[in-house]
């Protein structure tokens, strides 16, 4: 079969499917965390004095004793069991996006040859999966191999089921032998604990007595392509690279904006059910589900939890998207920028701190009192966007996101951060000294009139922003949607730490100066904002204006590409940021500057040797046989002594040329080596290869757009975008 005749088929295929029948959907509250290991179900297995002390660590982190460990591993195995598992796997979060799991059997066999299982509190705490394969930057060396998994009790263990049966999947940090994180779920934890202990601070400060540990939240909206599997498995690029390196543009893209929000196609339906019901039992809170902007593009949001569960659950959403496309007859493309010129996929971190007693600290309430709480919090978080802007950019940084960042459908790669208009005149007010405290007949009297009637949803929202305040919470809207969200959510609390410790010593100061508590947080406010308001953006972002005034009259950074933005991790005030809160040490943070890295240049690498393959062994052929037929075509009309019009011949034969000298500069590129440092490896990438890929590509694209159609190999843009 030639290429052309396997797109042929590919859409015969695809129009001849019969969707596929979803099992008749069971009531929800029949299948809601069903195959979750959740504190309820605890409650049910274990003995009281058992189920307290779980209890209390999973609420409060302390850890489990020896004999309390052994009593949970054996109900948690019995459990596992009567749901059909016969394998556990401790699962950890390695310095990838994706998870890793290694998976042990419950069976030891006794001595007169039969079997048995087991189950200690000794396996459920520690792992010991064989580490050396896993990114760890310079922390280990190779032969230093040991690394330990270790039960997180803070999210729940669940089943998971593959056509190869069920397995027990415990959530756990992994680390080296030495105690060195090397994952992403250790740092989070830590930046809890950190931000944690500075919000007590200033809540005590501020009067208050009764103060639970505070949790961040996370509700990750997430974005995605379904692409039809045999469009897929004839275009190397999507499945090697998740994204199309060649594609001429559709003579129809998302100009009528008629996909957004619009019906959602019958496949597409049936494979949302199947995958909300698998995440339903998972307890994962799917919510909203909808059409994106782009053709063939989809949104799914759950509902917020704790950010350490969240960020587990969003692991496993990402991992069931495409599983569950697999049996569905798609492909599900995570990739930032799956089609060029249309909309790519990106991942909303909607992020919030709070506790049970105060609530949402992020919250602007309906009193004076919360007010003054909130509008520390979110002071804080605006000197954190502006203080850690670089590290904000480097966390959101990949390979993919860059084809997003700064072009006009995402948000910019100038980090600033979105108030409302309501808000921004509150801090602008502050910052002039408009709003005052005074006592009046023995209440407070804030002089805070504007802020009593806050509303929770501000007008309007601005979708320029890449950080935008929504109301409640905050929107950390430029992360890539294949990026787990543990980068974001370790440095937004990381900065909210830093900046609530500066708050805690201002307020003391100026409580202890004698200032009383309202004329304190003004005056801390006003001194946060001298020098960090001019973080605060509220105008179109997409705009040329703001890429010059944002650099040149605000000194904000603009930071275009993974290679500019990665090496904010070696920048003095971020070491100093995560060694000073106990996040990471430099030790660790130095890793994951090399492992970011180092997966920044295997991405592009890999993408230029299959944009080199695909090129001279898929268009160009196709080029070539077309010029043979137009040749062929124009000797016979000779014959006849017609005179053919050779221009498309010249067109075809000048681009597959000028196409070649490309493939050939970008193979010497690749070749390269010998930079001398990773921050040159990194920009040899950016501005070297990357660049070319787009010469190679720019006339392989102009090829698409000459040669015949049934000659051409590859699916084209309006067939994946639109036959479902
Ligand atoms: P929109 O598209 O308007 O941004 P969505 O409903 O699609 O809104 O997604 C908003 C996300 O924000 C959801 O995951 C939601 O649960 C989450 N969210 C709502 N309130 C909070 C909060 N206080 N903290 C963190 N996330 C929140
Ligand atoms: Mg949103």
């Amino acid at each position: 079969m030639t290429g052309s005749e396997s797109r042929a088929q590919a859409i015969y295929q695809i129009t001849n499917r019969t969707p596929l029948e979803v099992e008749k959907t069971e009531p929800l509250s029949d299948i809601w965390a069903t195959d979750v290991f959740s504190l309820a179900t605890m409650e049910e297995a274990l003995a009281k004095n058992a189920f307290k002390a779980v209890k209390k660590t999973v609420q409060t982190g302390e850890p489990l004793d020896a004999a309390t460990a052994d009593i949970v591993a054996a109900a948690m195995k019995d459990w596992a069991i009567s749901k059909g598992a016969k394998f556990f796997s401790h699962i950890f979060y390695p310095l990838t996006n994706a998870t890793a799991e290694k998976h042990d059997g419950f069976i030891i066999s006794n001595t007169d040859g039969g079997a048995i299982t087991e189950f200690t509190g000794t396996l459920l705490i520690k792992g010991e999966p064989d580490g050396s394969s896993f990114p760890n930057g310079s922390i280990r060396a190779t032969n230093a191999a040991r690394g330990y998994t270790a039960w997180d009790p803070s999210s729940p263990a669940y089943i998971i089921h593959t056509d190869n049966g069920a397995t027990l999947m415990i959530p756990s940090v992994f680390m080296s032998w030495t105690g060195e994180a090397l994952d992403k779920k250790i740092p989070l934890l830590r930046s809890n604990d950190a931000m944690n202990a500075a919000a007590q601070k200033v809540l005590s400060l501020m009067g208050e007595t009764d103060i639970a540990t505070l949790n961040s939240s996370c509700g990750a909206e997430q974005e995605y392509f379904l692409v039809d599997s045999n469009f897929a498995n004839s275009r190397p690029d999507l499945l090697l690279a998740g994204r199309t390196l060649f594609g001429a543009p559709s003579a129809k893209g998302q100009e009528f904006d008629d996909h957004y929000f619009g019906a959602i196609p019958a496949r597409v339906q049936v494979y949302m059910q199947d995958l909300e019901d698998q995440l339903y039992r998972l307890g994962i809170p799917a919510k909203t589900h909808h059409n994106e902007v782009a053709p063939g593009q989809f949104e799914l949001a759950p509902y917020f939890e704790n950010a350490n569960v969240a960020a587990d659950h969003q692991q496993m959403i990402m991992t069931l998207l495409k599983s569950t496309a697999k049996r569905h007859g798609f492909i599900c493309l995570l990739h930032e920028k799956p089609f060029a010129g249309i909309n790519g996929s990106g991942k909303h971190v909607n992020w919030s701190v709070g506790n049970s007693t105060q609530g949402n600290l992020l919250d602007p309430g309906a009193t004076p009192h919360d007010n003054l709480n909130f509008l520390l919090f979110c002071g804080a978080v605006i000197r954190g966007v502006h203080k850690f802007g670089p590290l904000l950019r480097a966390v959101i940084a990949s390979a993919g996101n860059d084809h997003r960042l700064g072009a006009n459908e995402a948000p910019p790669a100038i980090l600033s951060v979105y108030l409302g208009e309501q808000l921004e005149k509150v801090f602008a007010d502050i910052q002039s000294g408009k709003i005052t405290s005074s006592i009046s007949g023995g209440e407070m009297d804030l002089g805070l009139d504007q802020i009593l009637n806050f509303e929770r949803d501000p007008g309007d929202r601005n979708r320029t922003s890449p950080f935008a305040f929504t109301g409640n919470r905050f929107e950390f809207r430029a992360v890539g949607s294949q990026a787990s969200v543990h980068g974001p959510l370790i440095a937004m609390n990381t900065m909210l730490a830093d900046s609530l410790e500066w708050i805690a010593s201002e307020l003391d100061k100026q409580l202890s100066g004698g200032k009383d508590q309202s004329a304190a947080v003004i005056a801390t406010l006003k001194s946060l904002m001298d020098d960090h308001g001019q973080a605060v953006f509220g105008g179109d972002g997409y705009s040329e204006e703001w890429h010059r005034a944002a650099v040149e009259d605000r000194g904000l950074k603009n930071i275009p590409t993974t290679a500019d933005a990665l090496p904010a991790y070696r920048s003095p005030e971020v070491i100093e940021l995560f060694k000073s809160t106990g996040v990471l040490t430099p030790e660790e943070l130095e890793s994951r500057f090399e492992v970011y890295s180092e997966q920044y240049v295997l991405a592009i690498e890999v993408e230029a040797k299959l944009t080199i393959d695909m090129a001279k062994t898929v268009i160009y052929p196709a080029a070539l046989r077309y010029l043979s037929d137009l040749s062929l075509t124009n000797t016979g009309m000779a014959e006849m002594g017609i005179d053919m019009d050779n221009s498309i011949a010249v067109k075809v034969a000048e681009e597959a040329n000028a196409m070649m000298t490309a493939v050939a500069s970008l193979s010497e590129a690749l070749e390269a080596e010998g930079f001398g440092s990773t921050e040159a490896h990194l920009q040899h990438c950016a501005k070297g290869l990357c660049n070319l890929m787009l010469e190679v590509r720019a006339c392989a694209d102009s090829l698409e757009a000459e040669v015949a159609d049934e000659l051409w190999p590859l699916a084209k843009y309006q067939e994946m975008l639109f036959i479902k």
